[in-house]
């Protein structure tokens, strides 16, 4: 695969690398990503993308093709977790449509990255491309791989996830930390859990404390429903999409949530499990011919469901500030991509760790209107009524 100083180097083929790759190829950009697996496989689970991220995608061209298999919540619902009463409710469906201009979607994961992958040139993806070393220079930057290869581009974007090593290389080594919290997934087929309301819905159990929670939604367009439920628990340290966990394990951790909560989790045959990791903000994610996007730049907690939504919009915001922007002057844009995304994705993941968003209702605006397409430039996108 050829790349040259004028090629920009993308590490990671995840939601933030291949949306960056396909806006940044359509501002008119020769570029390459660079992805640690051999394949795509189909790990993961259910993603949650609310109005903005969906909105995103729609610019890029990929929202039709992630509608395919996604479901469409009715409405957004937070529940008290022992006497099920109902704190706040949200309208999505046709009215997030009419207020934000995309619904929420809920998708497998894996479909969204195989949306995405069409609208991007395979032969323009590397795989089995882990970076090791990132060495970066004047003109340019080259990355060593732990094949023995090398490439050589003359702006890299880290892409790479919480354990970015492109951001150690800019930063310095700095582990993410575990936060005492696992998750547990798990999918029911509709028809086996029909008694228990509200299944078309994303549904937030409130639990006794911040890092207790259930979260249901439907997926496959409402064949399925997926089970996101969270607990403090500080044993388990494995970080994982596939690790098994137990079912008798799951129920036991939620034996005083609702009736109507536990059916679900008595529907479950298996789950899964991983560990939660995070981040403090950073205070820059731009150096001089290199930057950062998604979780290697942010990595949040799932609690307000926006870390591939952040990952998404970073990646559309940096193609609109390098859209014709020559190899020379990619330092400064990268510059105010981050004067740009840094306000608003730190006071999500500031929020996330918080996790008390919507729980008694209020205005989901300074989330969910945000216009990836057309939020200023340069400048704090960050709306004045953000702190409300
Ligand atoms: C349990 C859980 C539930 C979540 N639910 C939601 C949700 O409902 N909604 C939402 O918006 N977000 C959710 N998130 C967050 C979301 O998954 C992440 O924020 C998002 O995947 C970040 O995308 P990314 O592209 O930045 O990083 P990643 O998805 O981590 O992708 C990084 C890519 O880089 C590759 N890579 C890593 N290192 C190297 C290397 N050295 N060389 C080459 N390639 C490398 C990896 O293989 C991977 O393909 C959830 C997260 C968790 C843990």
């Amino acid at each position: 695969m050829k790349t040259s100083e004028s090629t920009i180097g993308i590490v990671g083929a995840g939601i933030g690398g291949l949306v960056a790759a396909i806006a940044l190829r359509r501002a008119g950009h020769d570029v390459i990503v660079f992805e640690q697996a051999k394949q795509f496989a189909r790990v993961g689970a259910d993603i949650n993308l609310t109005p903005n991220a969906v909105r995103a995608l729609d610019g890029l061209g990929v929202g039709e093709a992630a509608r395919v298999t996604a479901a469409r919540p009715s409405h957004r619902i937070s529940r008290t977790y022992d006497t099920g009463e109902e704190t706040s409710r949200l309208e999505m469906a046709d009215s997030a449509e009419q207020r934000y201009g995309a619904p929420q979607l809920t998708i497998h994961r894996a479909d969204l990255l195989a949306a995405l992958a069409e609208m991007f040139p395979a032969e323009q993806v590397a795989l089995g491309k882990r970076a090791e070393t990132i060495a970066p220079d004047e003109k340019g930057v080259t990355i060593a791989f732990t094949d023995g290869t090398s490439a050589r581009v003359g702006a890299l974007i880290g892409a790479d996830g919480i354990h970015s090593c492109v951001r150690t290389a800019m930063f310095g080594a700095e582990s993410p930390r575990f936060t005492g919290i696992v998750a547990y997934r798990a999918v029911v087929p509709a028809e086996r859990v029909a008694g228990v309301p509200n299944l078309g819905a994303f549904t937030k159990w409130w639990g006794p404390n911040p890092q207790s929670q259930i979260v249901t939604f439907p997926l496959n367009r409402g064949k399925d429903i997926f089970i996101f439920a969270t607990t403090p628990q500080d044993t388990w340290h494995l970080e994982s999409w596939t690790a098994p966990g137990s079912v008798d394990e799951l129920r036991e951790q939620y034996v005083a949530y609702h009736p109507e909560a536990r059916a679900l989790l008595d529907a479950c045959d298996t789950v899964l499990k991983t560990a939660l990791y995070e981040r403090d903000p950073m205070p820059a994610w731009a150096q001089g011919r290199m930057a950062l996007l998604g979780d290697a730049a942010h990595p949040m907690l799932p609690f307000m469901a926006q870390g591939a939504g952040m990952a998404i919009e970073d990646a559309v915001v940096l193609s609109r500030h390098l859209d014709g922007v020559a190899m020379a002057d990619v330092p400064a844009a990268l510059k105010d991509f981050e004067r740009a995304r840094i306000e608003r994705a730190s006071q999500v993941q500031l929020g996330s760790r918080g996790n008390n968003w919507l729980r008694e209702g209020g205005n989901a605006d300074w989330v969910y209107a945000y216009d990836a397409w057309a939020a200023p430039l340069g400048a704090p996108a960050l709306a004045a009524e953000a702190a409300a």
